[in-house]
């Protein structure tokens, strides 16, 4: 079990968590989320509603068991992990649509602040969620029919495995493209790893000296989970 002192007078609190809506869609462009009312005001006074969703809608961790058969799923993340340090590598100056965060983008962060300690969470601020509340933008399907967005190098993945990292974050769909046999997930899922995806408000974090909170729901055998990702800076 990790320690951690939270006193809240000491940091800033920022949401780090899309909002989602009837609106709000998945990596393959179908909408992930519809609400429907269950009773409302008028009758006991009380509104309920039930909830259709896609289990990677919105801003979501992926458990190692998304992947892998028998692993790590939701319900049985330790939640020390999930309470963590974090850095935030900031790409937004060079991420196009196809850029793949390398190595290179790591070792210079690591020059420029100091090494990538373990069992913290990286995240990847490429600036894409920008285009969050814009669905067509956000997915950005080219001429060949497929989404693009800024990614990471499964070499990326290793060296970060090689600091024992909880996991990873990026403001994207995903840390693979699209179509490719998701190497990063892969690594990181079958290291017992999480991925979190389709962050918000990256920009507002610094690169160190900062936490984050992200809490999957504990439902049995869930791959995936949307969580309230919370980013806690060091005053
Ligand atoms: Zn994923």
């Amino acid at each position: 079990m990790s320690m951690i002192n939270l006193f809240p007078e000491s940091f800033n609190i920022i949401d780090l968590t899309h909002t989602i809506n009837e609106t709000t869609s998945v990596w393959d462009g179908s909408c992930g989320f519809s609400s429907e009312l269950i009773d409302d005001y008028k009758n006991f006074g009380f509104r309920a509603q039930k909830y259709t969703m896609r289990s990677c809608l919105g801003t979501h961790l992926d458990s190692p068991a998304h992947c892998n058969e028998g692993s790590t799923d939701c319900a049985s993340i330790k939640i020390e992990n999930c309470i963590v340090q974090t850095y935030v590598i900031d790409l937004t100056s060079k991420a196009h649509e196809d850029y793949c965060i390398s190595v290179d983008d790591i070792q210079q962060f690591e020059n420029s602040y100091e090494k990538i300690k373990e069992g913290s969470l990286v995240f990847f601020s490429t600036g894409w969620a920008k285009r969050w509340n814009d669905p067509i933008l956000f997915r950005n399907v080219k001429d060949d029919g497929i989404p693009h967005f800024p990614f990471v190098s499964p070499d990326v993945a290793k060296l970060l495995l090689d600091r024992n990292v909880v996991g990873i974050g990026i403001d994207t769909f995903s840390p693979d493209p699209i179509i490719s046999d998701a190497p990063v997930h892969r690594l990181l899922l079958g290291a017992g790893k999480y991925i979190i995806e389709s962050v918000a408000n990256l920009e507002n974090m610094p690169p160190i000296n900062s936490y984050a909170i992200a809490l999957p729901l504990k439902i049995s055998g869930a791959v995936e989970s949307p969580i309230r990702l919370i980013g806690l800076v060091s005053k």
